[in-house]
């Protein structure tokens, strides 16, 4: 139940969508701010909401108008960060609610970031190259308003990548008549890119899915990892997984479910997923399962890594699993958690679980400030060291406070954005 919200005038009350769902998470932590709970409508709204009109002349000569959206949660503690997302179903409730996580997850790592998201909503498979370069350059003219590198710092999310970066740096480097690599991380690496940050996200998944299995007793070697998604973070989380030994026995993506109890070949997955553009197909399987069957097989370890409200009150009760580490954002809804948490499941949330991109996107960022770039090694142990440190502190919250690992992350994060608001103060 959503308590009483003095809801801004542009959302419907009866569908508040993920939105909803951050704000059944934030009423939870409410009671353990103490003091600083004065302050927590400011985590219920979001600072700045710019929505724009993103039209691209196409390939055969015709016009077409796209949605796009930039939300800049909170700035308490340093400029927006979060990625931004191509998808047909973005809406404004969804890209709302990803700068919101974007805020906890920055404070539960302790990076100097606010929270910040992006979106259109287009599916990008319907463009050639030619109408995407088109799409992201007029998005980025249109949101540079109220982007750059010290106020707010775009990255990718799903369907958007590395080039779609380059393409929103450039863009952003015409309209300003000056070069700055900072306005956006995840470029490519001859860019100011970062080494490492591509896997930085699913290298997290696997960090933090280590110390959970540590605390759960379960030994990776010989581990049993179902996967959803099999992208960036749900393709580099399997390959992780599978190369520290464990057994990745099912994959989901958009286009179909295979399963192999004895565990897929992941690197051979790769190859195929790269060929033909989806799991679909894939020789040698034991499987093919439909969509719904894949949350009943059982596991030691679950990760969804493709949307969110994946993990619902309908599917949980399905789920066998030990741990779940969420590398999507926000995709288990408040029932299916309680469902799963009385179950003695041990979730790592998103917020926390996931934050390995932005915490290489920081790296990225200090090293295009100072112009020195550091080595992968150096990186990879820096992400490890930030990631084992914040799911440590998480644990020990949770053990105190008695709370689930997600309550115990938003009490960390949301402490540490309400103390800097309330040492701000209020303008004017
Ligand atoms: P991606 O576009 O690289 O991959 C998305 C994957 O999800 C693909 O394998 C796709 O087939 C699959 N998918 C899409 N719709 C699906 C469906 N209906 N059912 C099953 N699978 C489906 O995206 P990504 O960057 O890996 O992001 C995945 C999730 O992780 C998103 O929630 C994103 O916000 C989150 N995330 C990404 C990063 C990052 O650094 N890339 C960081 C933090 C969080």
């Amino acid at each position: 139940m959503i308590t009483q919200h003095a809801l801004p005038s542009y959302l419907n009350p009866e569908d508040l969508g993920p939105w909803g769902q951050y704000l059944q998470q934030i009423d939870r932590v409410t009671p353990h701010l103490g003091s600083l709970s004065r302050w927590v409508e400011t985590l219920k709204r979001p600072k700045r909401i710019l929505t724009v009109d993103v039209p691209i002349e196409r390939d055969d000569g015709t016009i077409s108008h796209y949605e796009g959206y930039r939300v800049q949660h909170n700035m308490s503690r340093g400029p927006g960060k979060g990625g931004v997302r191509f998808h047909q179903d973005v809406t404004l409730s969804e890209v709302m609610a990803l700068s919101a996580w974007m805020t906890v997850k920055n404070a539960a790592v302790n990076v100097p970031y606010g929270g910040a998201k992006g979106g259109i909503r287009v599916d990008p498979k319907t463009l050639s190259r030619g109408e995407l370069q088109r799409l992201t350059r007029r998005y980025t003219s249109e949101i540079s308003l109220i982007i750059g590198p010290n106020k707010d710092i775009p990255a990718p999310d799903v369907n958007t990548n590395e080039q779609v970066m380059a393409w929103m740096m450039d863009s952003y480097a015409m309209i300003e008549g000056n070069l700055s690599t900072g306005v956006v991380t995840g470029k490519p690496i001859s860019l100011g890119g970062s080494l490492g940050r591509r896997e930085a996200t699913g290298r997290g998944v696997f960090v933090v899915g280590q110390e959970a299995a540590a605390k759960r007793g379960v030994a990776i070697q010989g581990a049993r990892v179902a996967i959803q998604g099999f992208g960036n973070v749900g393709g580099v989380a399997a390959s992780m997984f599978a190369k520290a030994g464990a057994k990745v026995i099912a994959v989901q993506d958009h286009t179909g479910t295979v399963v192999h109890s004895g565990g897929l070949d992941v690197a051979l997955l790769h190859q195929h997923v790269a060929e033909t553009g989806g799991v679909q197909g894939f020789p040698g399987i034991e499987a093919f399962l439909d969509r719904d069957a894949f949350w009943g097989i059982e596991s030691d370890i679950l990760i969804p890594a493709a949307l969110e409200q994946q993990i619902t009150a309908e599917n949980a009760p399905l789920i066998r699993t030990k741990i779940i580490l969420e590398g999507a954002n926000g995709p288990t809804t408040p029932e299916a958690d309680d469902i799963l948490s009385d179950r003695d499941v041990l979730i790592v949330p998103d917020v926390l679980a996931n934050a390995g991109g932005v915490t290489v996107s920081y790296f990225e960022w200090v090293q295009d400030f100072s112009s020195f770039f550091w080595s992968e090694d150096e990186i990879n142990a820096r992400l490890t060291r930030i990631m084992q440190d914040a799911f440590n502190s998480v644990w020990e919250v949770s053990q105190d406070k008695k709370v689930t690992l997600r309550t115990a992350t938003f009490i960390l994060a949301c402490t540490r954005v309400l103390q800097a608001r309330e040492v701000r103060g209020l303008y004017p």
